[in-house]
């Protein structure tokens, strides 16, 4: 093996030469354009990761002391440091003390937020910095700017993450006006061919969707290869289970399933009954199986939950600087108001229910994915961090956490080239300043991203979205 990578490495420096700086030459199969030039630390066709913490993405227990290879642009070998020889040619990066992880694949990360309808360059900009490297935006506010703003990153234009679009929301009669409310059927199927054409391959359906449109948005979602996933509440999940759906976002926040008094394809009835229902029970129990049955994916979006809860931890000191005077404003009159009415207790045993329910379904075998949900003083890329922190106080075990945030999402997005840290995947990858496996606060402290072999340094990026979220 050894002798094999040598050779190659032999090889590809004839080839490049002093590693130019020209784009041709970039050892990643992303293309990078001037712009892009500043952010970007190490572009090495060659790059040995040595001596690091591995949390692999598999769920795999976490390994000290490994060597990555990096070869252009993909992961080409991991093992024990002391096993696994870095040939010459090699930019080694010694990273004794700190942590990879696979690049985070978020998806719940809208590019907007209430009342910004396009939030695109921003969020980008702090998803990579923040060690996400993949997104599905899980709903659009301004479809065209977001397909935009995805090609920009594809071209290299814009530094951000791979983005998965995603349609203008889909709801029912009663429901948000701002959304479609599909007519009659062939309004609903022309609209959602439009979008196809124009590359999106994921529907969002929101809390009034008919029963009736469900079954038609998944037949066409999947007649051309895409996917659909609700904010439900007309459709109970089991339900959705049954009409085709592909995932169902916020777990148990957005069930409607033990509902009193719900009526058929209606959003009402008692909201309540998610106190009752008794998350370690049979009907829970059920619910999930049903859920895992059908292929049913969850994705967890409890960074944004804890926003609404009086007596949980407010903004951290980085999101705070990301937000806008406007929603600093907004941050400390909310902020002011739960001071007042002091810790809910109702709120935060909700939130340890939708943890619970989430960690029981991942137990019986689901597949649990993770997003942001931007939002309040939830921030594109910090609030993915603190989602690593609310797994863990849920349970998970931080290889456990790190496989929900990393490769569940590639696996919710059929991307099998990411996800995971093995040979041949992409170098989509994060270093951590510190042991995440002994302190979860080291999500925070990224000290590179590497994006397809490209190692881009948060610090030359973060101060350019100081303030820059919450503006018009
Ligand atoms: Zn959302």
């Amino acid at each position: 093996m050894k002798y094999l990578l040598l050779f190659l490495s032999l090889a590809a420096m004839e080839c490049n030469p002093g590693g130019s700086q020209t784009s041709l030459q970039h050892p990643s199969s992303l293309p990078v354009s001037d712009s892009l030039e500043r952010y970007i630390v190490y572009d090495q066709a060659l790059i040995a990761l040595n001596r690091v913490d591995v949390i692999d993405g598999t769920g795999a227990p976490a390994k000290p002391n490994q060597t990555i290879l990096l070869r252009d642009g993909r992961i080409e070998a991991i093992g024990p440091a002391a096993e696994t020889g870095i040939p010459a040619g090699y930019t080694i990066l010694d990273l004794l003390g700190k942590t990879a992880i696979p690049g985070l694949v978020s998806v719940h990360n809208h590019l907007h937020i209430p009342r910004f309808p396009d939030i695109g360059e921003v969020a980008s900009k702090l998803h990579l910095a923040c060690g996400v490297t993949t997104i599905m935006t899980c709903g659009a506010a301004a479809p065209y700017r977001e397909l935009e703003v995805a090609r920009a990153i594809a071209d290299g234009e814009l530094a951000g993450p791979d983005i998965h679009p995603s349609a203008p929301y889909i709801t029912g009669p009663g429901g948000n006006p701002n959304m479609i409310i599909p007519r009659n059927e062939q309004h609903l199927r022309d609209t959602m061919q439009h979008w196809i054409d124009q590359g999106v391959r994921w529907f969002k359906i929101y809390r009034h969707t008919r029963p009736e449109d469900l079954r038609i948005i998944a037949e066409v979602a999947h007649a051309n290869d895409a996917k659909v996933t609700g904010h439900l509440c007309s459709i109970t999940f089991a339900e959705a289970a049954d009409l085709g759906i592909d995932g169902i976002e916020h777990g148990l926040n957005s069930v409607s399933d033990f509902r009193e008094g719900k009526t058929h394809g209606h959003c009402n009835g008692n909201h309540s009954a998610i106190f009752e229902t008794d998350m370690d029970g049979e009907e829970v129990q059920a619910l999930h199986e049903h859920l895992i049955e059908r292929g049913v994916t969850l994705t967890s979006t409890l960074s944004i939950y804890e926003t609404s809860i009086p007596g949980r931890p407010g903004a951290d000191e980085h999101s705070r600087q990301a937000m806008s005077p406007y929603l600093i404003g907004q941050y400390e009159d909310r902020m002011a108001d739960y001071a007042e009415r002091g810790p809910d207790s109702a709120r935060i045993e909700r939130l340890h229910r939708i943890m619970q329910f989430e960690y029981l379904f991942a137990q019986r075998g689901g597949l649990v994915a993770s997003g942001v949900d931007p939002g309040r003083h939830n921030m594109p890329g910090y609030g993915d961090q603190r989602n690593f922190e609310l797994f863990r106080e849920a349970g998970f075990t931080a290889e456990e956490a790190i496989r929900i945030m990393t490769r569940n999402g590639a696996v919710v997005l059929e991307r099998d080239d990411i996800g995971t840290l093995e040979a041949g995947k992409r170098a989509d990858l994060v270093i951590l300043d510190g042991s995440l496996k002994r302190d979860s606060s080291v999500i925070r402290r990224v000290e590179y991203v590497f994006k397809g072999g490209l190692c881009f340094d948060p610090r030359r990026i973060i101060p350019e979205t100081d303030g820059q979220v919450g503006i018009q």
